[in-house]
Protein backbone atom coordinates (compact mmCIF):
# COMPACT_ATOMS: atom_id res chain seq x y z
CA UNK A 1 0.00 0.00 0.00
CA UNK A 2 1.24 3.10 -0.84
CA UNK A 3 0.90 7.21 0.00
CA UNK A 4 -1.95 7.45 -2.30
CA UNK A 5 -4.00 4.36 -1.35
CA UNK A 6 -3.88 5.62 2.16
CA UNK A 7 -4.79 9.01 0.85
CA UNK A 8 -7.87 7.53 -0.33
CA UNK A 9 -8.22 5.75 2.89
CA UNK A 10 -8.64 8.61 4.40
CA UNK A 11 -10.58 10.41 2.35
CA UNK A 12 -13.42 7.60 1.81
CA UNK A 13 -13.27 7.32 5.67
CA UNK A 14 -13.56 10.77 6.42
CA UNK A 15 -16.03 11.96 3.26
CA UNK A 16 -18.88 14.60 4.38
CA UNK A 17 -20.63 17.00 2.06
CA UNK A 18 -20.30 21.00 2.19
CA UNK A 19 -21.54 23.39 0.34
CA UNK A 20 -18.68 25.59 0.52
CA UNK A 21 -16.14 22.77 -0.29
CA UNK A 22 -15.72 23.76 -3.90
CA UNK A 23 -12.76 21.33 -4.58
CA UNK A 24 -11.69 18.83 -1.28
CA UNK A 25 -8.86 15.92 -1.06
CA UNK A 26 -7.39 15.69 -4.70
CA UNK A 27 -6.08 18.62 -6.22
CA UNK A 28 -3.23 20.81 -5.45
CA UNK A 29 -4.89 23.07 -3.05
CA UNK A 30 -8.60 23.14 -1.87
CA UNK A 31 -11.05 25.64 -2.86
CA UNK A 32 -13.33 26.68 0.20
CA UNK A 33 -16.08 29.51 0.06
CA UNK A 34 -16.67 31.80 3.59
CA UNK A 35 -19.58 32.70 4.70
CA UNK A 36 -19.88 36.44 3.82
CA UNK A 37 -19.51 39.02 7.08
CA UNK A 38 -17.43 36.28 8.70
CA UNK A 39 -14.03 35.85 9.93
CA UNK A 40 -11.72 32.76 9.34
CA UNK A 41 -10.42 31.33 12.36
CA UNK A 42 -7.83 29.25 12.02
CA UNK A 43 -5.66 26.97 14.15
CA UNK A 44 -2.94 23.77 14.01
CA UNK A 45 -1.79 21.51 16.40
CA UNK A 46 0.77 18.50 16.25
CA UNK A 47 0.81 15.63 18.14
CA UNK A 48 4.20 13.92 18.51
CA UNK A 49 4.32 9.98 20.28
CA UNK A 50 5.95 10.12 23.28
CA UNK A 51 5.48 13.76 24.16
CA UNK A 52 1.83 14.31 23.92
CA UNK A 53 0.23 10.70 23.62
CA UNK A 54 1.84 7.64 25.28
CA UNK A 55 3.25 4.98 22.61
CA UNK A 56 0.54 2.55 22.65
CA UNK A 57 -2.92 4.80 22.41
CA UNK A 58 -5.43 3.66 20.22
CA UNK A 59 -5.53 4.93 16.62
CA UNK A 60 -9.31 5.89 16.89
CA UNK A 61 -8.28 8.10 19.78
CA UNK A 62 -5.31 9.46 18.36
CA UNK A 63 -7.73 10.39 15.80
CA UNK A 64 -10.33 11.60 17.41
CA UNK A 65 -7.87 13.67 19.52
CA UNK A 66 -5.55 15.26 16.62
CA UNK A 67 -8.87 16.97 16.10
CA UNK A 68 -10.07 17.26 19.42
CA UNK A 69 -7.37 19.15 20.33
CA UNK A 70 -7.86 21.60 17.47
CA UNK A 71 -11.86 21.94 17.51
CA UNK A 72 -10.85 23.20 21.45
CA UNK A 73 -8.84 26.11 19.75
CA UNK A 74 -12.05 27.08 17.78
CA UNK A 75 -13.90 26.84 20.64
CA UNK A 76 -12.12 29.30 22.43
CA UNK A 77 -12.56 31.60 19.90
CA UNK A 78 -16.39 31.19 19.48
CA UNK A 79 -16.28 29.99 16.33
CA UNK A 80 -18.09 27.06 14.30
CA UNK A 81 -15.53 24.92 13.15
CA UNK A 82 -15.88 24.37 9.05
CA UNK A 83 -12.73 22.74 7.16
CA UNK A 84 -9.71 20.81 8.77
CA UNK A 85 -6.26 19.78 7.01
CA UNK A 86 -4.60 16.58 7.88
CA UNK A 87 -0.61 16.21 7.71
CA UNK A 88 0.18 12.20 8.91
CA UNK A 89 3.41 11.19 9.32
CA UNK A 90 4.05 7.72 9.40
CA UNK A 91 6.73 5.18 10.53
CA UNK A 92 5.38 2.83 7.51
CA UNK A 93 2.03 2.62 5.20
CA UNK A 94 0.36 0.27 7.77
CA UNK A 95 -2.99 0.66 5.79
CA UNK A 96 -5.22 -0.99 9.45
CA UNK A 97 -3.62 1.75 11.39
CA UNK A 98 -4.72 4.26 9.00
CA UNK A 99 -8.13 3.22 8.37
CA UNK A 100 -8.47 3.01 12.36
CA UNK A 101 -7.09 6.75 12.80
CA UNK A 102 -9.66 7.76 9.82
CA UNK A 103 -12.59 6.13 11.52
CA UNK A 104 -12.10 8.12 14.78
CA UNK A 105 -11.29 11.48 13.33
CA UNK A 106 -14.83 11.36 11.26
CA UNK A 107 -16.56 9.95 14.48
CA UNK A 108 -15.67 13.46 15.95
CA UNK A 109 -15.80 15.58 12.66
CA UNK A 110 -19.26 14.55 11.67
CA UNK A 111 -20.48 15.53 15.33
CA UNK A 112 -19.87 18.93 14.02
CA UNK A 113 -20.33 18.79 10.13
CA UNK A 114 -16.82 19.35 9.55
CA UNK A 115 -14.84 18.17 6.15
CA UNK A 116 -11.45 17.57 5.78
CA UNK A 117 -10.17 18.88 2.52
CA UNK A 118 -6.83 18.04 2.02
CA UNK A 119 -3.57 16.95 3.80
CA UNK A 120 0.12 15.79 3.84
CA UNK A 121 1.03 12.30 3.76
CA UNK A 122 4.82 11.55 4.87
CA UNK A 123 6.93 8.43 6.26
CA UNK A 124 8.93 9.36 9.25
CA UNK A 125 8.42 9.25 13.28
CA UNK A 126 4.82 9.60 13.62
CA UNK A 127 3.30 12.84 14.09
CA UNK A 128 0.11 14.01 13.56
CA UNK A 129 -0.88 17.69 12.71
CA UNK A 130 -4.18 18.88 12.61
CA UNK A 131 -5.06 22.53 10.89
CA UNK A 132 -8.57 23.98 11.38
CA UNK A 133 -10.64 26.53 10.05
CA UNK A 134 -13.92 28.25 11.63
CA UNK A 135 -16.44 30.75 10.73
CA UNK A 136 -16.62 33.68 13.56
CA UNK A 137 -19.30 36.64 12.49
CA UNK A 138 -16.75 39.79 12.49
CA UNK A 139 -16.01 41.48 15.51
CA UNK A 140 -17.70 38.38 17.97
CA UNK A 141 -14.15 36.60 18.47
CA UNK A 142 -13.71 35.86 21.92
CA UNK A 143 -10.21 36.39 22.90
CA UNK A 144 -7.47 36.13 25.33
CA UNK A 145 -7.67 39.79 25.89
CA UNK A 146 -10.43 41.58 27.45
CA UNK A 147 -10.61 40.57 31.53
CA UNK A 148 -11.47 43.38 33.84
CA UNK A 149 -10.65 43.30 37.48
CA UNK A 150 -14.13 42.65 39.22
CA UNK A 151 -14.70 39.74 36.53
CA UNK A 152 -15.69 36.60 37.83
CA UNK A 153 -13.65 33.73 36.28
CA UNK A 154 -15.43 30.35 35.58
CA UNK A 155 -14.50 26.68 33.67
CA UNK A 156 -16.69 24.17 31.64
CA UNK A 157 -16.84 20.68 32.91
CA UNK A 158 -14.19 19.51 35.45
CA UNK A 159 -10.68 19.81 35.77
CA UNK A 160 -7.27 17.40 36.12
CA UNK A 161 -8.99 14.17 34.73
CA UNK A 162 -6.81 13.50 31.68
CA UNK A 163 -3.46 14.10 33.98
CA UNK A 164 -4.76 11.58 36.64
CA UNK A 165 -5.70 9.43 33.59
CA UNK A 166 -1.93 9.46 32.89
CA UNK A 167 -0.69 8.88 35.74
CA UNK A 168 -3.07 5.86 36.29
CA UNK A 169 -1.03 4.41 33.24
CA UNK A 170 2.15 5.86 34.93
CA UNK A 171 0.67 4.21 37.93
CA UNK A 172 1.85 7.29 39.60
CA UNK A 173 0.48 9.11 42.87
CA UNK A 174 -2.79 6.53 42.60
CA UNK A 175 -3.63 4.84 45.78
CA UNK A 176 -3.68 1.38 44.80
CA UNK A 177 -6.42 0.57 47.28
CA UNK A 178 -8.57 3.00 46.19
CA UNK A 179 -8.18 1.45 42.24
CA UNK A 180 -9.15 -1.91 43.83
CA UNK A 181 -12.16 -0.30 45.76
CA UNK A 182 -13.27 2.45 43.36
CA UNK A 183 -16.28 1.22 41.27
CA UNK A 184 -15.67 -0.04 37.81
CA UNK A 185 -15.73 2.06 34.85
CA UNK A 186 -13.65 4.91 37.39
CA UNK A 187 -10.42 4.10 35.69
CA UNK A 188 -11.79 4.33 32.59
CA UNK A 189 -13.74 7.36 33.07
CA UNK A 190 -10.28 8.72 33.48
CA UNK A 191 -8.31 7.53 30.82
CA UNK A 192 -11.52 8.56 28.67
CA UNK A 193 -11.09 11.93 29.38
CA UNK A 194 -7.51 11.68 28.37
CA UNK A 195 -8.40 9.53 25.17
CA UNK A 196 -11.09 11.06 24.07
CA UNK A 197 -11.40 15.05 25.67
CA UNK A 198 -15.14 16.99 24.32
CA UNK A 199 -13.92 20.43 22.85
CA UNK A 200 -16.85 22.76 24.02
CA UNK A 201 -17.39 24.45 20.49
CA UNK A 202 -21.19 24.82 21.09
CA UNK A 203 -20.12 26.87 24.58
CA UNK A 204 -17.69 28.67 23.27
CA UNK A 205 -20.19 30.04 20.73
CA UNK A 206 -22.63 30.64 23.41
CA UNK A 207 -20.10 32.64 24.79
CA UNK A 208 -19.56 35.21 22.20
CA UNK A 209 -20.65 38.45 23.06
CA UNK A 210 -21.29 37.31 27.05
CA UNK A 211 -17.34 36.16 28.00
CA UNK A 212 -14.94 39.42 28.29
CA UNK A 213 -12.02 36.94 28.00
CA UNK A 214 -11.98 33.05 27.24
CA UNK A 215 -9.12 30.54 26.99
CA UNK A 216 -9.20 26.66 26.07
CA UNK A 217 -7.44 24.84 29.07
CA UNK A 218 -4.83 22.66 27.44
CA UNK A 219 -1.55 23.05 29.14
CA UNK A 220 -2.93 23.38 32.77
CA UNK A 221 -5.04 25.67 34.47
CA UNK A 222 -2.42 27.78 35.75
CA UNK A 223 -0.70 28.23 32.42
CA UNK A 224 -3.25 29.05 30.96
CA UNK A 225 -5.12 31.81 32.91
CA UNK A 226 -2.09 33.41 33.00
CA UNK A 227 -1.80 34.17 29.31
CA UNK A 228 -5.73 35.24 29.70
CA UNK A 229 -4.42 37.74 32.82
CA UNK A 230 -0.88 38.86 30.59
CA UNK A 231 -3.05 39.50 27.46
CA UNK A 232 -5.55 40.84 29.31
CA UNK A 233 -3.11 42.84 31.16
CA UNK A 234 -5.00 41.68 35.11
CA UNK A 235 -4.57 39.32 37.34
CA UNK A 236 -6.42 36.45 39.14
CA UNK A 237 -7.50 34.97 42.02
CA UNK A 238 -8.00 31.09 42.27
CA UNK A 239 -10.24 29.30 45.04
CA UNK A 240 -8.66 25.92 45.50
CA UNK A 241 -11.96 24.59 47.13
CA UNK A 242 -14.34 25.69 44.01
CA UNK A 243 -11.93 23.82 41.58
CA UNK A 244 -14.83 21.04 39.79
CA UNK A 245 -13.24 17.85 40.38
CA UNK A 246 -15.08 14.82 38.77
CA UNK A 247 -16.12 11.62 41.17
CA UNK A 248 -13.86 9.48 39.47
CA UNK A 249 -10.58 11.88 40.71
CA UNK A 250 -12.00 12.06 43.72
CA UNK A 251 -12.31 8.56 44.25
CA UNK A 252 -8.94 7.77 43.00
CA UNK A 253 -6.65 10.46 44.61
CA UNK A 254 -5.84 12.24 47.34
CA UNK A 255 -6.52 15.70 48.12
CA UNK A 256 -2.72 17.45 46.67
CA UNK A 257 -2.77 14.97 43.84
CA UNK A 258 -6.18 15.95 42.88
CA UNK A 259 -5.91 19.52 43.46
CA UNK A 260 -2.41 19.36 41.34
CA UNK A 261 -4.21 17.62 38.59
CA UNK A 262 -6.56 20.33 38.42
CA UNK A 263 -4.46 23.24 38.93
CA UNK A 264 -1.48 22.40 36.47
CA UNK A 265 -2.15 18.94 34.48
CA UNK A 266 -2.74 19.65 30.94
CA UNK A 267 -5.47 17.97 28.23
CA UNK A 268 -8.23 19.23 29.77
CA UNK A 269 -9.63 21.06 26.64
CA UNK A 270 -12.19 22.98 28.90
CA UNK A 271 -13.06 26.69 28.30
CA UNK A 272 -11.50 29.17 31.41
CA UNK A 273 -13.61 32.37 30.77
CA UNK A 274 -14.26 35.79 32.60
CA UNK A 275 -17.82 37.53 32.64
CA UNK A 276 -19.19 40.48 34.54
CA UNK A 277 -20.59 39.41 37.30
CA UNK A 278 -24.48 40.69 36.76
CA UNK A 279 -23.71 38.09 33.15
CA UNK A 280 -22.61 34.78 35.76
CA UNK A 281 -26.00 33.56 36.14
CA UNK A 282 -27.52 33.63 32.77
CA UNK A 283 -24.51 32.36 31.53
CA UNK A 284 -24.39 29.46 33.72
CA UNK A 285 -28.05 28.75 32.65
CA UNK A 286 -27.28 28.83 28.92
CA UNK A 287 -24.56 26.42 29.23
CA UNK A 288 -26.11 23.91 31.71
CA UNK A 289 -29.43 24.21 28.34
CA UNK A 290 -26.20 22.80 26.40
CA UNK A 291 -25.43 20.18 28.96
CA UNK A 292 -21.85 21.78 29.85
CA UNK A 293 -21.63 22.38 33.69
CA UNK A 294 -19.98 25.60 34.58
CA UNK A 295 -18.17 26.62 37.56
CA UNK A 296 -16.89 29.40 39.44
CA UNK A 297 -13.38 29.26 40.43
CA UNK A 298 -12.08 32.75 41.25
CA UNK A 299 -12.16 36.31 40.04
CA UNK A 300 -10.27 38.90 37.64
CA UNK A 301 -8.03 41.48 40.20
CA UNK A 302 -6.23 43.99 38.74
CA UNK A 303 -2.50 42.99 40.23
CA UNK A 304 -0.82 40.99 38.01
CA UNK A 305 -0.20 36.86 38.30
CA UNK A 306 -2.32 34.15 39.48
CA UNK A 307 -2.36 33.46 42.80
CA UNK A 308 -4.56 30.22 44.92
CA UNK A 309 -6.19 30.51 47.60
CA UNK A 310 -7.25 27.22 50.39
CA UNK A 311 -10.21 26.89 51.79
CA UNK A 312 -8.43 29.16 55.42
CA UNK A 313 -7.89 31.99 52.64
CA UNK A 314 -4.27 31.70 52.31
CA UNK A 315 -2.08 31.80 49.38
CA UNK A 316 -1.31 28.10 48.78
CA UNK A 317 2.31 27.50 47.15
CA UNK A 318 1.85 26.94 43.21
CA UNK A 319 2.60 23.41 41.71
CA UNK A 320 4.48 23.04 39.32
CA UNK A 321 3.39 25.02 35.82
CA UNK A 322 1.57 23.26 32.78
CA UNK A 323 3.42 21.64 30.09
CA UNK A 324 5.92 23.66 28.23
CA UNK A 325 8.04 22.52 25.12
CA UNK A 326 11.80 23.40 25.20
CA UNK A 327 11.44 24.53 29.38
CA UNK A 328 14.87 23.53 31.07
P1 LIG B 1 0.95 17.60 -3.58
O1 LIG B 1 2.08 16.70 -3.92
O2 LIG B 1 0.44 18.39 -4.72
O3 LIG B 1 1.17 18.39 -2.33
P2 LIG B 1 -0.19 15.30 -2.41
O4 LIG B 1 0.22 14.21 -3.32
O5 LIG B 1 0.60 15.52 -1.16
O6 LIG B 1 -0.28 16.64 -3.25
O7 LIG B 1 -1.70 15.10 -2.00
C1 LIG B 1 -2.69 14.79 -2.95
C2 LIG B 1 -4.03 15.24 -2.42
O8 LIG B 1 -4.34 14.50 -1.28
C3 LIG B 1 -4.07 16.71 -2.03
O9 LIG B 1 -5.36 17.21 -2.32
C4 LIG B 1 -3.85 16.66 -0.53
O10 LIG B 1 -4.45 17.76 0.09
C5 LIG B 1 -4.54 15.36 -0.16
N1 LIG B 1 -3.92 14.70 1.01
C6 LIG B 1 -2.66 14.22 1.14
N2 LIG B 1 -2.48 13.67 2.35
C7 LIG B 1 -3.64 13.81 3.01
C8 LIG B 1 -4.09 13.45 4.32
N3 LIG B 1 -3.28 12.86 5.22
N4 LIG B 1 -5.35 13.77 4.66
C9 LIG B 1 -6.16 14.41 3.79
N5 LIG B 1 -5.81 14.74 2.55
C10 LIG B 1 -4.57 14.46 2.16
MG1 LIG C 1 2.45 16.57 -0.64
Amino acid sequence: MGEFDLIEAIRARTALRRDDVRLGIGDDAALLAPPPGHLLASSIDTLVEGVHFPVGTAPEDLGWKALAVNLSDLAAMGATPAWALLALTLPAADARFVERFADGFAELARMHSLALVGGDTTQGPLSISVAVHGFVPAAAALTRAGARAGDLLLVTGTLGDAAAGLACLDRQHVRADALLAAPSGTREALLARLNRPTPRVAAGQALRGVASACIDVSDGLLADLGHLCTAGGVGAEIDAATLPLSSALLTLFDDDARTGFALAGGDDYELCFSVAPERAAAVTADLARLGCGVTRIGRIVAASGVRVRGADGRELAPPRRGYEHFAR
